[in-house]
C-alpha cells in the first residue's frame, strides 16, 4: 500500500486523516505542529508522541519535501533557489529582502501554459501543477534559510514565480490557508498577493472565496489588440471581461486592484497607451506597479528608456492614478521577474 503524504493536508483533513487510520484526533495537531512549524520529514523526531504511534505513523504516512538543488545569491542580496521535486521536475522560488521585508517569491506550476511572449516561463509550456504541499515547502524552507542566514523570516508572499496561480486555484487557495494557518510560518492573508495574467472567471471564483489575499493583474497593456500579440490569454478573454471581473473582485472583497505594466521601449510606452491604462484604472479601486523588462532569450523586446519610463509614470501621476516603480531585483543571478526557467539547470545537470 502506497503511504500517504501528509504534507499539504489541512488540518480537517489531517485529523480525518488520523481517524480513518485507528489513531486519536487529537494527535493530528501535534503532527500538523511539527510538520508545518518544525519543518519535521521524519516521525522518529516527533517526541511529544508515544513510541507506538511514531513507527505506525512510518509504516503508513510519509512527509514529502522539496530538495534544494541549487541556490544563488545576487549582489543585492536576492536569492534564488532551485528545487527538486519527488517526480525529477524542477521549480525555482525567490527570497527578496528589502529594508525590514522580506518577500518570498513562489511558484504554483512547473512551467506555465498561457505562453506569454516575454516570459521564460512560459517558453517552457506546462508540465504540471504543484501541491498545495510543495508550495507551502517553498515557503518553509525559504523561512528556515533566512532565519538561520539572516535571523529574519518571510514577511510577505508573492505568487509571482513560475505559473499561472489561476490555473491551479485548488492548491494555491489551500496553500494560502497553510501558510496563514497560526501554526506554522504564520504569514497573514494580508500579506499574500496571488498574481494572475487575467484568467476573468477565476477572478471571480476567488472574489467568492473570502480570502484576504491581494490580487495582481499583469495587464502589460491596456489596449486589447496590442495586449493579444504578446498575451495569448487576451485572445480568449478580452479586456472587457477581464475588467468586469476585476470589478466584482473590488466590489465583494473591498480591496483595490494592482496593475502590473512591464514597459517595452517603444510598444507599450507612448501616450496613447498610458491614456488607456488611466481608463482602466478608473474602471475599478486599483494602483499601478511598473515592471522593469528583464531580458530573456527570444523575446524581441528592449528594456524602456529611462526618459520614456519618466513620461509614461508622469502621464499616469497627473491623473491621479497611484503608480510606483518596481526596482528590478536579482537579475545578475536570473531570479528577476519573468526569468524564471529550469530548462538550463536540467540541461547541465544532465550532462554533469
Ligand atoms: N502568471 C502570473 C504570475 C507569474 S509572472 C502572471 O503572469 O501574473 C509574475 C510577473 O512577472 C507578471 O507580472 C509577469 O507579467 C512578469 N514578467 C514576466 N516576464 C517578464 C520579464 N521578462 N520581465 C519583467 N517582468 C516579467
Ligand atoms: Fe505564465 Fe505569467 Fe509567464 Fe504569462 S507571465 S507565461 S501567465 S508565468
Amino acid at each position: 500500500m502506497e503511504k500517504i503524504n501528509l504534507k499539504g493536508l489541512l488540518l480537517p483533513e489531517l485529523q480525518q486523516v488520523m481517524l480513518d487510520s485507528g489513531e486519536k484526533k487529537f494527535r493530528a495537531q501535534q503532527v500538523y505542529s511539527w510538520i508545518y512549524k518544525s519543518g519535521l520529514t521524519s516521525f522518529d523526531q516527533m517526541t511529544d508522541l508515544p513510541v507506538g504511534s511514531r513507527s505506525h505513523f512510518s509504516e503508513i504516512f510519509r512527509i514529502s519535501s522539496l530538495k534544494e538543488v541549487f541556490r544563488a545569491e545576487s549582489m543585492d542580496g536576492t536569492t534564488k533557489f532551485l528545487w527538486e521535486l519527488e517526480d525529477g521536475n524542477k521549480i525555482e522560488s525567490v527570497l527578496i529582502p528589502d529594508d525590514k521585508r522580506l518577500t518570498a517569491c513562489v511558484s504554483s506550476q512547473v512551467g506555465c501554459a498561457l505562453g506569454c511572449t516575454f516570459c521564460a516561463t512560459g517558453k517552457m509550456g506546462l508540465t504540471r501543477n504543484l501541491s498545495a504541499g510543495e508550495i507551502y515547502d517553498q515557503v518553509l524552507q525559504m523561512n528556515q534559510w533566512a532565519l538561520a542566514k539572516r535571523g529574519q523570516s518571510i514577511t510577505n508572499i508573492v505568487f509571482m514565480g513560475m505559473g499561472e496561480p489561476m490555473m491551479n486555484l485548488d492548491n494555491v487557495v489551500k496553500s494560502v490557508k497553510l501558510i496563514s494557518d497560526a501554526t506554522g510560518v504564520a504569514i497573514s492573508q494580508r500579506r499574500i498577493t496571488i498574481s494572475t495574467a487575467g484568467v476573468a472567471h477565476k477572478i471571480k471564483e476567488l472574489a467568492d472565496l473570502g480570502l484576504n489575499a491581494k490580487l495582481a493583474v499583469s495587464l502589460h497593456s491596456a489596449v486589447s489588440a496590442k495586449r493579444n500579440t504578446i498575451m495569448p490569454i487576451n485572445k480568449g478573454t478580452d479586456l472587457a471581461e477581464l475588467v468586469k471581473a476585476i470589478q466584482y473582485y473590488t466590489r465583494s472583497t473591498g480591496q483595490r486592484v494592482t496593475y502590473e505594466y512591464v514597459l517595452f521601449n517603444q510598444f507599450n510606452d507612448n501616450p496613447e497607451d498610458a491614456e488607456a491604462l488611466v481608463k482602466i484604472c478608473r474602471m475599478a479601486p486599483s494602483k499601478v506597479n511598473i515592471i522593469l523588462f528583464n531580458p530573456v532569450a527570444g523575446a524581441e523586446f528592449q528594456r524602456v528608456t529611462n526618459d520614456r519610463l519618466n513620461h509614461f509614470v508622469q502621464y499616469l501621476a497627473d491623473r491621479h492614478i497611484t503608480v510606483m516603480v518596481r526596482q528590478s531585483r536579482g537579475q545578475d543571478i536570473d531570479a528577476a521577474c519573468g526569468q524564471l526557467a529550469t530548462k538550463k539547470q536540467k540541461a547541465e545537470s544532465a550532462i554533469q
